[in-house]
């Protein structure tokens, strides 16, 4: 963990571990005059703190591309999506969870993090991300949970229906949706945008949430949850974005009228709005070359998030303890945008 932990952050992070650490011994020089300047009862660092700011990668990034939906497992660097370092304490003890675009990105930082609460977990992916797929199973299963993989292509409505049912089969019943997926594919001008392209984002951004919500819904019973991934192009869309940043729009809407609308059945729906986060999404025709060379550059931080930061805030969101939560959308942004 150490190690993959260093190469992931680079020699930046060993020079700040190195001061960190130097800060350390002030902090223990100070803690020894502690009588003196009345400190004697300062806690000690915690073992576990860490600055955001230094935690992962910045831009530049290498110049990559591949064909979507994009692998992972090819990308440079590897995404975190908490293989190493994510921790359950039983918050989703026996707990059956549904999630979209479950092989990568924020639907696998979640199913790692579902899997280690003590959830069974099933996974949609297409086809083609079968490598990755392959990986976020085995990462479910060496936690002692169902793991459940269903290939197949949310864009068809027969087929939503059919991995709902699936799902609940191989798990054994169903108390929580995430409806994750999406397709996203920058094009610069709206006159570059075929009725095709936007047909395509419609149906994996809008109907499919629709489509798998409709089939869920009878096996849901009251303390399950539903929660979508929007994004913060929801409220402060990009230009080249045009048909995905309304699609992420409809997203938050869906969470806040279905939250009013199954509220009474004892059904929480909440959000996700994540910044720019490092995914295949946006490797594989998501963000321009430009954007992607210096990616998550322009956010406080000065660098993109990973899948691994987001993965509590879906186990928070599905949790009982967030009983009273519904309705609401939760940002990682980096310290930019808006849910
Ligand atoms: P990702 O590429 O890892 O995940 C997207 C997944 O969608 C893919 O893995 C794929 O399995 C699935 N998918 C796409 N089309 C599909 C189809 N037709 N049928 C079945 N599955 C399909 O990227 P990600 O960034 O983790 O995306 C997850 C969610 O996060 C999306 O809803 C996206 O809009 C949202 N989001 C991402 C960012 C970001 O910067 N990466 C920012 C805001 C919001
Ligand atoms: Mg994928």
């Amino acid at each position: 963990m150490e190690n993959k932990n260093e190469y992931l952050m680079g020699d930046d992070h060993k020079i700040n571990r190195r001061k960190a650490i130097g800060g350390l011994g002030i902090g223990i020089a100070a803690m020894t005059v502690g009588p003196v300047f009345n400190v004697a009862a300062a806690p000690p660092a915690a073992a576990g703190l860490e600055d955001p700011t230094a935690k992962y990668p910045k831009p530049p990034f290498n110049e990559q591309k591949q064909p979507w939906p994009g692998l992972a497992g090819k990308m440079n660097p590897r995404p975190d999506h908490g293989e190493t370092s994510y921790k359950g304490s039983g918050r989703l003890t026996g707990r059956k969870a549904l999630i979209t675009g479950g092989d990568s990105g924020m639907g696998r930082a979640a199913a790692i993090a579902y899997a280690r609460e003590g959830a069974d977990v099933a996974i949609n992916y297409l086809p083609d991300e079968e490598p990755d797929a392959k990986e976020v199973i085995e990462l479910i299963k060496k936690e002692g949970r169902i793991a459940v993989a269903i290939p197949g292509d949310l864009r068809e409505e027969a087929f939503c229906k059919r991995l709902v049912n699936e799902a609940v089969k191989g798990l054994g019943g169903l108390d929580i949706l995430v409806n994750n997926a999406a397709r996203q594919q920058t094009r610069e001008s709206i006159l570059d945008l075929s009725a095709e392209d936007f047909d395509a984002t419609m149906k994996t951004n809008v109907y499919a949430p629709f489509w798998l919500t409709k089939a869920a819904l009878p096996h849901l019973k009251p303390g399950s949850v539903i929660i979508a991934t929007t994004s913060v192009q929801a409220t402060d869309p990009s230009g080249e974005l045009f048909d995905y940043a309304q699609t992420k729009a409809a997203n938050t809407a869906y969470v806040r009228s279905l939250a009013k609308q199954l509220a009474p059945k004892g059904i929480r729906v909440n959000g996700v709005a994540p910044g720019p986060i490092w995914t295949p999404l946006q490797v594989s025709g998501g963000a321009t070359m430009e954007k992607l060379k210096n990616f998550g550059g322009d956010t406080p931080f000065g660098r993109p998030g990973q899948p691994a930061e987001l993965g509590s805030i879906y186990v928070q969101l599905a949790s009982s303890d967030a009983s009273y939560s519904t309705g609401q959308v939760y940002g990682a942004a980096g310290g930019s945008g808006q849910p």
